[in-house]
């Protein structure tokens, strides 16, 4: 079913990826979600009125799945919040009130590791999750038997327009990326890694190549890739680094692989070397409406309002903010939003950049089904889910949907299938959650 190979081409409009990265002063108040990650909400670890530091546990992770959230700020905690999601739920965030000083917590060192068990307590200890989009925490994708894992691969493909902040990490932290390589590779026996980069992203595949060259072992190859839409993607890296094929209802462990984005990794690398756990994120700031687009360091749980202050502000009042890339970023309502484990970029896009075009009738030319990567048929899925056909909506397998937006994208008729493909995968959720209460 799955073709893989295709793709479209996207304006890159890389604004940030010359601008040298800053390091924003530091917020007035932090507000941190207790959930930042795919799983349970950690559980709050600090009431109103404590002192912390910069690296004290603020959140203990409930569950395997699930992950420790830890203050990036020193000063008082002086609320919890109600916190709206992405997906509708709400959660409970951590009000800190920085003191402006950053002071460290104490006695933070770095992890003893040697064991696949010292790898996957010392990454759920770090707090670090899919920094490259989906907050999965990451030791869960290390919890599987050694032998069955051939590739290690790290996602350098960043292929979503604008977002550069991945590839700051592939030219300035080649060092910690390294470092967790060749943890893991004594923890686990991984023995060959593939570090995917998009071709035209030239300085990122020099500076891969010498980290490959510099790591012994494992053994490193740097796969460059073509410069097309999804690239990124977890299913369509795989395919392109390794020819193996993800199908319906496969992890990429069922093929051999763990799939593990740069800026994640470079995360774990850092929390080995050093012993403190995530507390900041580079994120791309970009968009017509902001001043001075830039990636800038950023404590988690800054406000966005703070954020783009930091990039000399807005110029106009920004028709659309979103989380992540244009593609398969995530609209937030206001500038009061934090700073997530997982943001990589915050968009604020002046009307012209956000205007959607007019739709109209399908004219059944095949465009989407034919650019699907999965070779889904975004239309019938469409029509099946306009007549609530969860039979249909099935046998179309819309859960292997990556929501890439690709059928959107190309669609002449500016039909909202990636929409109805998200609207779909919820229905055939929230049936399967009904028929399992
Ligand atoms: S959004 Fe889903 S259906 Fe549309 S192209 Fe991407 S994977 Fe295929
Ligand atoms: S690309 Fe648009 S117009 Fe063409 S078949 Fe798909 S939905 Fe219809």
């Amino acid at each position: 079913m799955a073709s893989y190979l295709t793709g479209i081409i996207t304006p890159h409009r890389k604004h940030t990826k010359k601008s040298p990265t800053i390091r924003m002063d530091v917020p007035k108040t932090v507000t941190i979600p207790m959930e930042m990650h795919i799983g349970k909400p950690a559980i709050p670890t600090v009431k109103v009125g404590d002192l912390v530091k910069v690296g004290t546990k603020i959140g203990e992770a409930d569950g395997k799945i699930s992950s420790n959230i830890y203050s990036s700020v020193s000063g008082k905690v002086v609320k919890f919040v109600e916190y709206l999601l992405f997906n509708g739920f709400v959660t409970t965030a951590a009000v800190i009130e920085s003191d402006g000083e950053m002071t460290m917590e104490e006695g933070l060192t770095p992890p003893t590791v040697n064991t696949k068990e010292d790898l996957i307590e010392a990454i759920k200890a770090s707090g670090v999750v899919g920094l490259g989009g989906a907050g999965f925490p990451t030791q869960v994708k290390f919890d599987v038997d050694p032998e069955k894992v051939d590739y290690l691969i790290i996602n350098g493909a960043e292929c979503e327009p604008y977002v550069t902040s991945d590839t700051v990490t592939m030219l300035t932290r080649g060092d910690d990326m390294a470092y967790a390589l060749q943890t893991i590779n004594r923890a686990m026996g991984i023995s060959k890694a593939i570090i995917g980069v998009e071709s035209n992203n030239k300085k990122a595949v020099r500076a891969m190549q010498i980290l490959a060259d510099a790591v012994i072992w494992p053994d490193v190859n740097v796969k460059v890739l073509p410069p097309v839409y999804p690239q990124g993607g977890e299913k369509v890296l795989v395919y392109h680094t390794t020819g193996r094929k993800i199908h319906a209802n496969q992890l990429p462990i069922d093929v051999g692989c763990i799939v593990v984005n740069c800026t994640t990794l470079a995360a774990i690398g850092a929390y080995l070397k050093t012993g403190i756990p995530l507390v900041e994120k580079c994120v791309t700031v970009d968009g017509g409406a902001v001043k001075k687009p830039r990636n800038v360091m950023v404590p988690i749980g800054t406000s966005l309002e703070d954020l783009f202050n930091a990039c000399g502000g807005l110029t106009v009042e920004p028709a659309k903010i979103i989380y992540g890339g244009p593609m398969m970023g995530i609209t937030v309502p206001n500038t009061s939003a934090s700073v997530l484990k997982n943001t990589n970029a915050a968009l604020a896009l002046t009307a012209k950049e956000a205007k959607l075009p007019k739709t109209t009738a399908c004219i059944r030319c095949g465009s989407c089904v034919n650019t699907c990567p999965f070779g889904l048929a975004p239309i019938s899925i469409a029509e099946a889910y306009d007549r609530k056909d969860v039979d249909a909506l099935k046998a179309l397998h819309v859960t292997t949907c990556m929501e890439c937006g690709c059928c959107s994208f190309v669609c002449p008729a500016n039909r909202p299938l990636v929409q109805k493909n998200k609207l779909s995968k919820q229905l055939l959720k929230d049936i399967k959650e009904g028929e399992n209460k």
